[in-house]
C-alpha cells in the first residue's frame, strides 16, 4: 500500500473511491500479475510504448478489476491505451472462459469520427494474432457490415444511435462501454444519444468508463448518476 501511494504521489495520480487497485509498475506486470496475453503486450514496445503513462498506470488495473471509472487526464497523456488495453485483455479473458456471445462486446464512443479513426489506428497495432474483430463505424461500415460479427465497435454517437434504433446493432451483450472525451461529448450536445446508448447497454456485468481531458460539472454528474461505485482518477489537474 505504501509503495502504491509513493508511485501515485510521484506521478501526481489522485484517486478517490474504495478498494483502489495499485498502479502498474510496468507493462510487463500486465503479463506477470494480470495474466494478459504476452502476444497482446508484445506489440507495445515496437510501437514505442515502453512504459505506461500515469493515467495508464492507474486506469488499466482498475478496468482490469472490473471497476467503473471516471478518468481525467490532459490531452496527450495516453488515455487511448488506458482503455484499449484493458478492453482487449478483457475480451480475450471472456473468450477464454467461453463467455462469447455474438455481437458487440466492447464499445468506445467518441465525439467525432476523426477521434474514433485515431483509436482505430491504435487498435490495429494490438489486434494482430488476437482473433478479435474491431470495426470503425463509418458511412460505409454502417451499411455494409454484419455487426453480429464485431467484437469491439468504435463509434460516434449519432450514427450509432441510428443503427441501434434500426436494430442493426445490439448492445445487450456489451461488457465494456467507454465514453471517450466525455467533456466534448457534452459540448457537442450528444447528451440524448449518450443516454440512449447507456440505456440499451445494460448487461449485468457491464463496466462503464468516462475518459475526459477536463472535468466539467456535467461529466461529474453523469459519472455520479450512472456509474456503480466509481473510481475517480485524475492526473495532472489543478484543483482535482
Ligand atoms: P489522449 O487521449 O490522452 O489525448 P493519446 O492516447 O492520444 O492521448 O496519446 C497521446 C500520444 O502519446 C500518442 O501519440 C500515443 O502514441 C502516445 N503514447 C500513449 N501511451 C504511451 C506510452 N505508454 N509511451 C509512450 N507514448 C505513448
Ligand atoms: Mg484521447
Amino acid at each position: 500500500f505504501e509503495e502504491a501511494n509513493l508511485i501515485r504521489k510521484a506521478l501526481r495520480i489522485k484517486v478517490t473511491g474504495t478498494d483502489v487497485p495499485p498502479p502498474l509498475k510496468s507493462f510487463a506486470e500486465l503479463v506477470t500479475r494480470y495474466k494478459v496475453s504476452r502476444r497482446l503486450m508484445a506489440a507495445l514496445r515496437p510501437a514505442g510504448f515502453s512504459s505506461p503513462t500515469p493515467i495508464q498506470r492507474q486506469a488499466i488495473p482498475a478496468l482490469m478489476a472490473g471497476r467503473e471509472l471516471l478518468a481525467v487526464a490532459p490531452t496527450g497523456s495516453g488515455k487511448t491505451l488506458a482503455f484499449l488495453i484493458p478492453l482487449l485483455a478483457g475480451l480475450l479473458a471472456l473468450r477464454a472462459r467461453g463467455d462469447w456471445p455474438e455481437g458487440v462486446k466492447a464499445l468506445v464512443v467518441s465525439p467525432t469520427h476523426e477521434l474514433a479513426a485515431q483509436q482505430a489506428r491504435v487498435i490495429k497495432l494490438l489486434l494482430p494474432g488476437t482473433g478479435l474483430r474491431a470495426c470503425l463505424l463509418s458511412k460505409a461500415t454502417a451499411t455494409g457490415s454484419d455487426f453480429t460479427k464485431v467484437d469491439l465497435l468504435l463509434a460516434n454517437p449519432l450514427r450509432l444511435v441510428n443503427l441501434v434504433e434500426e436494430g442493426k446493432v445490439a448492445l445487450g451483450q456489451c461488457r465494456y462501454v467507454v465514453l471517450d472525451e466525455a467533456d466534448k461529448l457534452f459540448e457537442l450536445g450528444f447528451v440524448e444519444q449518450v443516454d440512449a446508448l447507456l440505456a440499451v447497454a445494460q448487461h449485468h456485468e457491464v463496466v462503464r468508463a468516462l475518459f475526459s481531458a477536463t472535468l466539467p460539472e456535467r461529466v461529474e454528474d453523469l459519472a455520479r448518476s450512472v456509474l456503480q461505485q466509481p473510481l475517480r482518477i485524475t492526473v495532472g489537474m489543478r484543483n482535482a
